[in-house]
């Protein structure tokens, strides 16, 4: 992995979070943090007042890599990613291990201070860019600039009507290294309303779905969880994990089997708020439910469970990547109790089997269809 990040006057070592796991030709900065950095280092920009007297709220910052490049500055971190935050920390202490951290904040968080300059990366989903543009507009005193950088083809004339119904006058910058930058300033005039969250039933149980901007699947049922739901496995009385639960779709389908324990795991804070109104909104549960905001399973304390089921990812942000289904598969075959049981449903393409086969020493085909396949492993 490429570490040294050198831009203008800033020299630091950053590493993706978990730093282990990736893969080398990733980095935890790309061109469009560097497009941030020499804009705010140079002389002719357009920031009404020095970046020193600015308060700085930096959101969806991937890796840290802008706290750190900022870190002489007075700035905040606002970020729905546990690895996200998980990132940053292990930067900064890894290039100011003596300095105070910046404040983490993560979304649905009230933003109580006062903030004169706002620098966001774009976020993959326009249901949650329109989200933030939304709320900073909420809290941004008028005509403050929100500066957003991301990859040049990201950023399309949609992108921009959204900044620009949402948030106020609009410009962008011309293409470096594929990347771009816009300049919005705060219009509190403007009187568009959040969607979110918003609910949607499942077909077949009639269960409702509660979402937040951010969460995965937000207005629609998934076609790998469709599959999934048909093969859940039998949990009466078990300790169960709905690993990387989004909204919570497993997991609520999983609870009308009257589990004791029922675990919501999701790196994604709007994920886990999701999963939270979703099992609200069921009529009765039995089971002791908890929430756990982890990358993986590495911050949740998980004693004597017996069923994991999980729908992967197969993307951190805006890259395609295998690392989090490993590191899920790793840490559930930990985490489970002797004879307990590993479910996951995947495109048939990713592979997952064999995975599972190396971690597990074998699999089972529980079920498949044209796109999808639901495997399963047990711990001997
Ligand atoms: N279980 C839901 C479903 O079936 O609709 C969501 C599945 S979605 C394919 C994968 C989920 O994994 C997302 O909610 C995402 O936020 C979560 N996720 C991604 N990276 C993660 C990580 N490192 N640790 C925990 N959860 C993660």
């Amino acid at each position: 992995m490429k570490t040294k990040f050198e831009v203008a006057n800033t020299r630091l070592e950053l590493l993706r979070y978990p730093p282990k796991q990736q893969h080398e030709s990733l980095q935890a900065w790309d061109a469009a943090d560097e497009y941030i950095i020499e804009y705010l280092q140079a002389e002719e920009n357009d920031l009404n007042r020095p970046l020193s007297e600015c308060n700085i709220l930096l959101l969806n910052d991937n890796f840290g890599a802008l706290a750190c490049a900022l870190s002489s500055f007075k700035a905040s971190s606002y970020s729905d990613s546990k690895v996200a935050a998980k990132g940053l920390l292990h930067n900064w202490q890894a290039n100011f291990a003596n300095t105070p951290l910046p404040q983490i904040m993560h979304s649905l968080q009230d933003v109580t201070s006062a903030y004169d300059l706002a620098i966001m990366k774009l976020p993959k989903s326009n249901d949650f860019l329109v989200e933030l543009l939304i709320h900073l507009r909420g809290i941004m005193p008028s005509g403050t600039l929100l500066i957003s950088a991301g990859k040049a083809n990201q950023i399309s004339k949609n992108t921009l009507s959204l900044f620009e119904k949402h948030l106020g006058e609009t410009k962008t910058s011309l293409a470096k290294k594929k990347s771009r930058l816009i300049f919005t300033r705060v219009d509190k005039t403007l009187s568009s309303q959040s969607k979110f969250p918003k609910t949607w039933a499942v077909e077949d149980s009639g269960i409702h779905m509660v979402n937040h901007a951010n969460t995965f699947a937000n207005s629609q049922l998934d076609i790998g969880a469709r599959l999934m739901l048909q093969h859940l496995p039998d949990i009466t009385n078990r300790n169960v994990v709905d690993l990387g639960c989004g909204n919570g779709v497993l997991g609520a389908h999983l609870l009308s089997g009257n589990p004791r324990n029922l675990h919501f795991v999701d790196e994604s804070y709007m994920a886990l708020q999701s999963a939270k109104a979703t099992v609200a909104s069921l009529s009765q549960v039995h089971a002791e439910v908890f929430y756990h905001h982890s990358n993986c399973l590495e911050d949740a304390d998980l004693p004597n469970i017996s069923h994991i089921v999980c729908n992967p990812p197969f993307h951190q942000q805006n890259t395609i990547t295998d690392h989090i289904a490993w590191q899920m598969f790793a840490d559930s075959y930990h985490c489970l109790e002797k004879g307990g049981e590993l479910r996951v449903v995947g495109n048939r393409h990713l592979d997952y089997h064999h995975k599972m086969k190396r971690l597990f020493g074998g699999f089972k085909i529980v079920a498949s269809n044209k796109k999808f396949v639901v495997i399963s492993s047990s711990k001997r």
